[in-house]
C-alpha cells in the first residue's frame, strides 16, 4: 500500500503580519517560520470543495 500523497505547501506571505520574510521551522517539520514577527505555523491543505458558495441558496 502506497503513501498518502503529501506535498510542501510553502506560503508567500506570512498570515499573520503579511511579511515575506518566512523560512522553514526547525521545529515541527513543516512549520514556516516569520522572521518578522516570530510566529511559527503550519499550511494545511483539506481536500477540494464541491460547493461554491456564489451558487448556494439566498434566505
Ligand atoms: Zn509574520
Amino acid at each position: 500500500m502506497s503513501e498518502p500523497f503529501q506535498r510542501t505547501l510553502a506560503p508567500f506571505y506570512c498570515p499573520y503580519c503579511g511579511e515575506e520574510t518566512l523560512r522553514p521551522a526547525a521545529q515541527p517539520t513543516g512549520a514556516w517560520h516569520c522572521d518578522s514577527c516570530l510566529r511559527i505555523f503550519e499550511l494545511h491543505f483539506h481536500g477540494v470543495s464541491t460547493y461554491r458558495e456564489s451558487e448556494a441558496a439566498t434566505w
